[in-house]
C-alpha cells in the first residue's frame, strides 16, 4: 500500500510540473504518457493498450484513404422542439468544443479502395447523444448506402438518446432502425463499430443492428451500465459487465478487434462483402 501511495503522489507531483498539452494521465494504468507518444500509436497506451477516446475526425482519418471522404450534410443543426433550458447554449459550447455542429460526422470514402459510406460520431459533441441530427445523419448514411449500392460503417461513441430533444430523440431509434433494415433488404450489408462508450438509444437501435458487429478493446458496451443495473437487480453484476468483451461472450459482438488492426480487418471484411461492382470504382 505505502508503496502505491507515495507512486501515486509522485506521478501526481510529476504532472504538475508539465504544461498541459504535452502529457496526460492514462485511463487504464494512470501512468503519465507524452501526448506526441499517444500520437504516434493512434491514442492507445503504449504501457498497457488502453484505447483513449478518438474524435471522430481522428477516427475517420485513421480508417479511409488519404483524401478520400466526401462530406455530406456537415450543415445540419439541431433545433429546440422542447424549448428545453440551456439547450442552445449546450450546443454551442459543444460546438466549439469539437468543431462540429453535431455529434456524427457522415460522408463517403474508400478503404483500400473500396467505396463506403461511413459514419463516426464524436463523444465530444454532448456525449456524442443521438437527437435529431445525429438520427437523421445515419439514416441519410444508410439511404447513400442503398442508392449508390455500397456498403455501410459507423463508428458509433454515446452515451444515448438526447435527453434535451425529448421524444424527437427517441423517434431516432425507431427511424435509424428502419433505415437500416432498408439497406439489408436491398443486399447491403452493415458494419457496426462500437466504440468506447456505446450505451443507451444508440446501442438499443441502429449500433446493434450491424450484420457484422465489432468493437474496440476495453469499451462500455451496453443499454445501462453497471451502476444503473446494480441499483435496479439490487445485486452485483460481474467485473466486465458491459464491455465489449462481455458482449463478445454473450454474443452480441462478432469481434473485438484492436485499433491498429480496426482498418485492415475492415478492408478484409469489404473486400468479400462489397457488392461485386463496386469492386472496379
Ligand atoms: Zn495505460
Amino acid at each position: 500500500m505505502a508503496a502505491g501511495w507515495f507512486g501515486r503522489r509522485s506521478k501526481a507531483k510529476a504532472m504538475e510540473s508539465v504544461p498541459e498539452g504535452i502529457a496526460t494521465k492514462c485511463g487504464g494504468c494512470g501512468e503519465i504518457i507524452f501526448a506526441k507518444d499517444l500520437d504516434r500509436n493512434m491514442q492507445v497506451c503504449l504501457k498497457c493498450g488502453h484505447h483513449h477516446r478518438l474524435s471522430a475526425r481522428a477516427r475517420l482519418a485513421i480508417t479511409v484513404d488519404e483524401e478520400s471522404l466526401v462530406e455530406y450534410d456537415q450543415d445540419l443543426v439541431p433545433g429546440d422542439p422542447l424549448a428545453f433550458p440551456d439547450y442552445l447554449a449546450k450546443q454551442a459550447a459543444a460546438e466549439a468544443k469539437s468543431g462540429l455542429r453535431d455529434a456524427m460526422v457522415t460522408g463517403i470514402a474508400t478503404i483500400d479502395g473500396l467505396p463506403v459510406s461511413i459514419g463516426a460520431a464524436d463523444f465530444a459533441f454532448m456525449g456524442g447523444s443521438m437527437g435529431s441530427v445525429v438520427g437523421e445523419k445515419v439514416a441519410r448514411a444508410m439511404e447513400r448506402g442503398v442508392e449508390k449500392r455500397l456498403p455501410v460503417v459507423i463508428f458509433s461513441a454515446s452515451g444515448g438518446a438526447r435527453m434535451q430533444e425529448g421524444l424527437v430523440a427517441l423517434m431516432q431509434m425507431a427511424k435509424t432502425s428502419a433505415a437500416v433494415a432498408r439497406l439489408q433488404a436491398a443486399g447491403l450489408p452493415f458494419i457496426s463499430v462500437l466504440t468506447d462508450p456505446t450505451t443507451g438509444g444508440v446501442f438499443a437501435s441502429y449500433a446493434s443492428l450491424g450484420d457484422l458487429i465489432l468493437a474496440e478493446p476495453g469499451a462500455i458496451v451496453g443499454f445501462a451500465g453497471r451502476r444503473v443495473g446494480n441499483q435496479d437487480l439490487g445485486t452485483h453484476l460481474p467485473a466486465n459487465f458491459q464491455s465489449s468483451e462481455f458482449q463478445l461472450e454473450h454474443g452480441m459482438v462478432d469481434r473485438i478487434v484492436p485499433r491498429k488492426d480496426m482498418r485492415p480487418t475492415l478492408a478484409y471484411l469489404l473486400s468479400f462483402l462489397s457488392p461485386e461492382e463496386t469492386h472496379g470504382r
